[in-house]
């Protein structure tokens, strides 16, 4: 059993963003950057999963600049087996990295491939879904609890309003919610020996797929601020307040 862990290097989920003064999109120059949490949460599991000997292989990949390593570290120090980088000058859209992703599970053939079930930059929740449906596999969507069987697994997924239990057919995809565990800091010797752990290298271009954007951002602005609360007198000015001016009563 082999499971391939999507991993998407991403503004850390602490650091205050802040939109370019030309609205073209958000200003990253200087921030810090990590594993989306979520895709930590993925990589959480594969590792559990392997600590169970329920799988023999946990291989991390990213799409991403040749910064991305860093992530790609970390995720060795964790526990992964090994790391792949495809590098690519700027992060393409979520259907590229579905293709680049396809392309590299065409090729490892693992029988799981793990998602976040969304990145926190561009919140799309895209990634995995066409990923699945390019390589033609089964997938399972915000995964709260993985139980492997042969070539079966049963997913429980978190739905409005309750929990649903599917069972897919393996290989498959399966993007994971907040609930599925809580990610291992790596420890020190870990970060030592993830130095000597394999990190394979490869070019965008060189898996044949194109990537050109087919998006194009328009605008992007800051959230409006919240308006600062006030203290009301009492019940009936709380009345006449949503009658007039909430118009809601
Ligand atoms: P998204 O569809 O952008 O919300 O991303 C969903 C998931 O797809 C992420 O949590 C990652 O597991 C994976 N993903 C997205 N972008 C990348 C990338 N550049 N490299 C590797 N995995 C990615």
């Amino acid at each position: 059993m082999k499971i391939l862990v999507a991993i998407k290097r991403v503004v850390d989920h602490n650091v205050k963003i802040r939109v370019k003064s030309d609205g073209s999109g958000v200003d990253n120059s200087n921030a810090k950057m990590s594993m989306n949490p979520f895709d930590e949460i993925a990589l959480e599991e594969a590792i559990r999963l392997k600590e169970a000997g329920k799988a023999d292989e946990v291989v991390a990949v990213t799409v991403g600049g040749l910064a991305a390593q860093d992530v790609l570290r970390t995720a060795l120090a964790m526990g992964a087996d090994r790391a792949i980088l495809i590098k690519a000058d700027t992060i393409p859209e979520p259907l590229s990295v579905a293709k680049l992703l396809a392309a590299i599970a065409r090729s490892e053939t693992p029988d799981l491939m793990l998602f976040g079930k969304q990145a926190i930059d561009d919140d799309c929740n895209q990634t995995g879904q066409m990923t699945s449906a390019l390589l033609g596999w089964s997938q399972a969507t915000f995964v709260s609890h993985i139980v492997l069987d042969g070539d079966r697994a049963r997913a429980t997924r978190e739905v409005d309003g309750g929990l649903q239990v599917i069972e897919v057919t393996l290989p498959s995809i399966m993007t994971v919610d907040l609930r599925l565990n809580e990610p291992r800091y790596a420890s020190l010797p870990n970060i030592m020996k993830a130095k000597k752990k394999p990190l394979e290298e490869m070019n965008s271009a060189d898996l044949g797929i194109d990537i050109a954007p087919r998006l194009r951002v328009i605008a992007t602005e800051e959230p409006s601020g919240r308006k600062s609360g006030i203290t009301l007198s009492g019940m009936s000015e709380l009345i006449d307040k949503l009658k007039v001016e909430a118009g809601v009563l």
